[in-house]
């Protein structure tokens, strides 16, 4: 299996490019944003707990976000492989993932660090906020907020899996097609 984290701060073009590369790659998309949302929709009694998190661009406690990508692993048992946007988001959710992969005698094959910097991403996310109809995305800030969350919380899911020698820093600045570009050949590297 080739199992891909992208990872990077909110806004710097995860569910972009993860759209782009599990079509060209034939990957499973687990993005915990996604499925937080569609939880959220259905009005489950997990969307609406989470839904309180959300709106204050707080994380989602850990046992929620490990229990749906463990029954989505289970769900998909013949994928070649899985590439993981939004997630790990805390070093306990990383470590709970490697347990679960390695349940399935799976790791984690690259995580890919896109690079963007904090006036891009304000900017970025101010103009998605405009169109995506995400109430966190809609106020400066919780956008702010969320920034912060990332900093103190998901940063050192990068350097867990540094540790391991597992990320590629990508450079996330410029149009989507060079962004695409520069991480389909780190790809490229390790899935052969
Ligand atoms: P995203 O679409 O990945 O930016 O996620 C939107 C929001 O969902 C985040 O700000 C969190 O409140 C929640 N969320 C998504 N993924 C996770 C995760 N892995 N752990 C905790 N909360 C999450």
């Amino acid at each position: 299996m080739f199992n891909l984290i992208l990872f990077g701060p909110p806004g710097s073009g995860k569910g972009t490019q993860s759209e782009k590369i599990v079509e060209k790659y034939g990957l499973v998309h687990l993005s915990t944003g996604d499925l937080l949302r569609k939880e959220r929709q259905m009005k489950t009694p997990l969307g609406i707990e989470a839904q309180q998190f959300i709106d204050k661009g707080q994380l989602v406690p850990d046992e929620v976000v490990i229990g749906m990508i463990s029954s989505a692993l289970d769900a998909n048992a013949e994928a070649r492989g899985f590439l993981f946007d939004g997630f790990p988001r805390t070093e306990a959710q990383a470590e709970a993932l490697d347990k679960l992969l390695e349940l399935k005698k799976s790791a984690i094959s690259l995580v890919l660090f896109l690079e963007v910097n904090e006036e891009e991403l304000i900017s970025r996310l101010i103009n998605r906020g405009k169109t995506s109809g995400r109430s966190d995305d809609a106020d400066e800030n919780i956008q702010r907020k969320r920034q912060d969350v990332y900093k103190k919380e998901t940063l050192p899911v990068a350097a867990h899996y540094s540790k391991l020698k597992k990320v590629v820093n990508v450079d996330g600045m410029g149009t989507i097609d060079e962004i695409f570009g520069r991480l389909s050949s780190q790809i490229e590297k390790k899935i052969r």
